[in-house]
């Protein structure tokens, strides 16, 4: 059976389209095995059903991302188990619950996304959610032109420029690049942030009633360290936002809807064949942005070039000098953060201080109240 790629993929298609983690067709086989071991089907029934009834379900090819270590474990025990079909069976079901793990966490962002554009949850809350992510640079090489093909610049090392997305679901698209000199760190993750939240305010929407929700992936230099979720921290006791939550991706399946928005970039850039410096760069870009069919939902459209960022890393630490984490890195690193001012959490503060005495079978001291 040809098996089909994300390539195909164009902005009409993409509300059709439900890309699976990589892997293939057999280990998706063995998983539908574990969940229904009553229901023991052949592979050419069930490629067959797949095929009719489910088409809009492809699966992802690897690509240049890194495949999830989890992932690539249990499918080189699978490969060693041979046809011991019970041994199959249990490594089958341990390989199910992780990717169910996985897929929870994506059902969470894409719920949020979902509030972000029709503006509100279920009780009236304004909801407001981001997604921000870095592009392979390898499209960002300067000088671009047809005459870096001959042979005598095989050995020429080009600079290459930063690229950074941020997609304010429902509102604005954000591309921000810098030269190589800006160092694309925590600071530069801060600037962009703080950017798109003080855009949205310009174009009339009141954060201080919004909860902000933001997706990454797990890049503890960029998104995954101190200086962003002091940030945030800092904007929600400042009351500059209502609540705020951070969520990343489990290292591995951080493949979300802003790659597909870099995919459908990196193709535009490759037909672009003379772009000597970044200002052609950016009007390439705005070029390509003014395209309305591209991400339809966020009618704002913002391409940056960063000439500096401000040192958000020191004045955060001092700032927010007490709320520092450990262990934000690694796989069993947590990867949800929540963000509330202590009196809009009443409520929530009094089951967890029941709960805790029940734990310690003593009341809390009161000094902790009011804090
Ligand atoms: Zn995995």
């Amino acid at each position: 059976m040809k098996k089909k790629d994300d390539s195909e993929w164009s902005p009409e298609a993409a509300n059709a389209l439900r890309m699976l983690p990589p892997g293939s067709y057999k280990d998706y086989l063995r998983l539908f095995h574990s969940e229904n071991p009553e229901c023991q089907v052949s592979f050419k029934l069930f490629t067959r059903v797949w095929e009719e009834s489910f088409s809009h379900l492809r699966i992802r090819q690897a690509g240049s991302q890194a495949m999830c270590t989890t992932c690539l474990k249990h499918k080189a025990i699978m490969k060693r188990l041979g046809s011991n079909q019970a041994a199959l069976m249990a490594q089958s079901k341990l390989w199910g619950a992780h990717m169910k793990k996985q897929f929870s966490d994506r059902e969470c962002y894409w719920n949020y996304r979902s509030l972000s554009r029709i503006g509100s949850d279920v009780d009236g809350q304004s909801t407001l959610t981001l997604i921000i992510d870095s592009m392979d640079h390898a499209k960002w090489s300067l000088p671009r032109t047809a005459v870096m093909a001959a042979k005598q610049f095989n050995n020429v090392v080009r600079p290459h420029m930063e690229c950074c997305a941020v997609i304010a679901h429902g509102h604005l698209v954000a591309v921000a690049f810098a030269e190589h000199h800006i160092i694309k760190g925590a600071d530069f993750t801060c600037e962009l942030l703080v950017h798109v939240l003080h855009k949205l305010t310009q174009s009339g929407i009141d954060l201080r009633d919004f909860e902000v929700n933001i997706q990454s992936d797990n890049c503890t230099k960029e998104t995954k360290n101190n200086s962003t979720l002091r940030l945030l921290a800092f904007l929600t006791s400042r009351r500059a936002i209502r609540r705020a939550r951070m969520h990343y991706c489990m290292s591995g399946h951080s493949h979300e809807d802003i790659d597909q928005y870099f995919s459908l970039l990196g193709a535009f850039l490759s037909t672009q064949t003379e772009l000597h410096n970044p200002q052609q760069f950016m009007d390439a870009l705005k070029v390509y942005m003014g395209n309305e069919s591209v991400r339809p939902n966020e009618r704002m459209r913002e391409v940056i070039k960063v000439e500096a960022v401000r040192d958000w890393k020191t004045w955060l630490m001092i700032g927010c000098r007490r709320n520092f984490l450990k262990g934000l890195g690694g796989p069993g690193a947590p990867h949800a953060f929540f963000f509330d001012r202590r009196e809009d959490l009443t409520g929530w503060l009094v089951t967890f201080r029941g709960a805790l005495n029940g734990l310690c079978g003593k009341q809390l001291s009161s000094c902790d109240k009011g804090r």
